[in-house]
């Protein structure tokens, strides 16, 4: 493996918390042990939820804890066209199929599926026929792409999985979340496959995120063998939680990292209020 390349990639969707510094020194950590890359990404692709203030709070918010990244920020929604060639190469494949369920069905999966992801889909679009298709496509109907599992996996002629450093091998089974959207009308692309290119762009080969997302890294392990990307390790931690055990979210305003700044403390005392960062870095 050549230097070691980690990243921080929130979605500008809220105002950062302590969770989220946590999060990104971690990663940070992992890069300057190793005298590799640190690198920034605005997984911003969601156009309802992600907003343009939030994305320039994120940068001067992490710039206030002093926590530095190296080149340029990369920002997705620069990127649509790279993600419809994405999908246009899975379709040539034949392992996504359009799915026309009603929107309630699929808005839910566009973004990256932390908390209490929804059951999975039931696979009703899977068997459409062709001249269904196209008379449901000629009549306008909304539509989102998602991944036929059973027949990417049927590709795919090897174990699936990963390493997660301090664990050793991770055995995938991205079947568990079912038929997931890879893209849609008003997001060109779900979380799934714009966070998977672009590590694999990117070179990241050292994934260090919440354990909320562990689930997700079966379906991009997935993805990277359907698209011959090279997989990295992943590191998922600990989620930060409150006094009451709950894990803190952007809606929590009274842990955002400006809520702090505007009650007068200073990036040192809120990173005394994170977990040892330094101690939990490990590359077993
Ligand atoms: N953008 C995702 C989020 O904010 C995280 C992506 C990742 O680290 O893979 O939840």
């Amino acid at each position: 493996m050549g230097a070691l390349i980690t990243r921080f990639a929130p979605s500008p969707t809220g105002f950062l918390h302590l969770g989220h510094a946590a999060s990104a020194l971690l990663a940070r950590g992992y890069a300057r042990a190793a005298g590799g890359q640190f690198l920034l990404r605005l997984e911003d692709i969601d156009a309802g939820r992600c907003r343009a203030e939030f994305a320039a709070a994120i940068i001067e918010d992490l710039s206030w804890l002093g926590l530095d990244w190296d080149g340029p920020v990369r920002v997705q929604s620069a990127h649509v066209q790279d993600y419809r060639d994405c999908l246009a190469r899975l379709q040539a494949m034949g392992v996504i199929y359009p799915c026309f369920c009603s929107r309630r069905d699929s808005a839910a999966a566009v973004g990256a599926p932390q908390g209490d992801a929804p059951p999975p889909y039931p696979g009703r679009c899977r068997t459409l026929g062709a001249e269904d298709v196209a008379a449901r496509m000629a009549a306008g109907r909304a539509f989102a792409w998602r991944l036929d599992q059973a027949r990417a996996r049927a590709m795919v002629d090897r174990r699936l999985g990963w390493h997660e450093v301090g664990v050793g091998w991770a055995e995938a089974a991205p079947e568990r979340l079912g038929d997931v959207v890879l893209g849609r009308k008003d997001a060109p692309v779900s979380y799934f496959l714009a966070a998977t290119h672009d590590d694999a762009v990117q070179q990241v080969n050292l994934v260090v995120r919440g354990e909320d997302l562990r689930a997700a890294t079966a379906v991009q392990v997935l993805l990277q063998a359907l698209l011959g990307w090279p997989r990295p390790d992943y590191r998922h931690h600990a989620l930060m939680r409150d006094g009451a055990g709950r894990r803190l979210a952007k809606r929590d305003g009274d842990v955002a990292l400006r809520d702090w700044r505007a009650a007068g403390y200073l990036p040192s005392d809120v990173r005394k209020r994170l977990p040892e960062w330094h101690s939990m870095v490990t590359l077993a």
